[in-house]
């Protein structure tokens, strides 16, 4: 059987495993099919490439874009993409240029709790000075025990209504699939299930992705419990969508889902490598 795992983070975005160790850690896992996806970011393509070739896993090039559709953020994920691809490398970095400032203001935030030097400290954690994420700011606050988890963090802090949260404007919907479509790409909608929107706005969404162009949503994902996932196969057949499987790694330890270790699609959903040529 292939395994697949088809979202992963690297230290290129709030990964905190290098793309080489990243790479070499799901080969260990039994990963065969493996796509890097940084934030709004392709600079592991790569390292990870040259490490996939050495140890025999087929990496697939992908990210992860950051979108603001209506008042959600979404995250929409890029397969098979071409990582040097002009149209792609310009628009991820216009939606990386606010996060600075951001930071800073996330920063300036926490300070009013009392929270000194956050924005110093998630600055310090993050390798790509151009991706300070939240991730990055929820692992200072875990160093500087106000919280003792990811999930207590953002449970306190950085979501929409508590302290350290800072709303941004990222691309949209249809600039995020322009742009994996002229890389040569398909666009998979990241985790549904993790955003707060209801049934009927789910399926405005779906319905407009598909409209765009996109080819797929992730049917099992690190973030789905197992009751969503019939939820959202049922969605991908309605919507004719493609299904992905992705863990959503970020780093050994940490709360997330391990790489490689998901169920596989559920019989009735066509793969979003069914295509492929791998
Ligand atoms: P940003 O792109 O800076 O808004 O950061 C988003 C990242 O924060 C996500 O990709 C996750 O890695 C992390 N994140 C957001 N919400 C949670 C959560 N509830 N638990 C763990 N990590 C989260
Ligand atoms: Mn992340
Ligand atoms: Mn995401
Ligand atoms: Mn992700």
């Amino acid at each position: 059987m292939t395994i697949y795992d088809l979202h992963c983070h690297s230290t290129a975005s709030d990964g905190v495993l290098s793309p080489s160790e990243l790479v070499r850690r799901a080969s260990e896992m039994g990963v065969h099919v493996l796509a890097l996806t940084d934030h709004d970011e392709l600079s592991g393509q790569a390292e990870a490439d040259a490490v996939a070739k050495e140890v025999g896993l087929r990496l697939i090039h992908g990210v992860e874009i950051s979108v603001t559709w209506g008042n959600v953020t979404l995250h929409v994920v890029g397969l098979n993409v071409d990582p040097y691809d002009p149209v792609l490398l310009h628009g991820l970095a216009r939606n990386r240029g606010g996060r600075t400032e951001r930071a800073r203001r996330i920063g300036a935030e926490l300070a009013r709790l009392g929270i000194v030097g956050a924005f110093e400290g998630a600055s310090a954690l993050a390798e790509n000075k151009e991706l300070i994420s939240r991730t990055h700011f929820a692992r200072f606050l875990i160093q500087r025990g106000v919280a003792k988890n990811m999930k207590a963090v953002f449970k306190k802090f950085l979501v929409k209504g508590k302290p350290g949260y800072v709303a941004h404007e990222w691309a949209s919907l249809s600039e995020a699939l322009n742009w994996i479509q002229a890389a040569g790409g398909v666009a998979v909608i990241a985790h549904p299930g993790r955003y707060q929107i209801g049934r009927e706005k789910m399926r405005l969404l779906l319905g407009e992705f598909r409209a765009l162009g996109g080819a797929g949503i992730e049917v099992v994902t690190g973030s789905h419990t197992p009751d969503q996932v019939p939820i959202y196969a049922d969605l991908a057949l309605e919507f004719d969508l493609l299904a992905s499987i992705g863990s959503d790694f970020h780093a050994p330890g940490e709360g997330g889902r391990e790489l490689g270790r998901l169920t596989g699609l559920p019989e009735r959903c066509k793969p979003i490598w069914q295509a492929w040529n791998l």
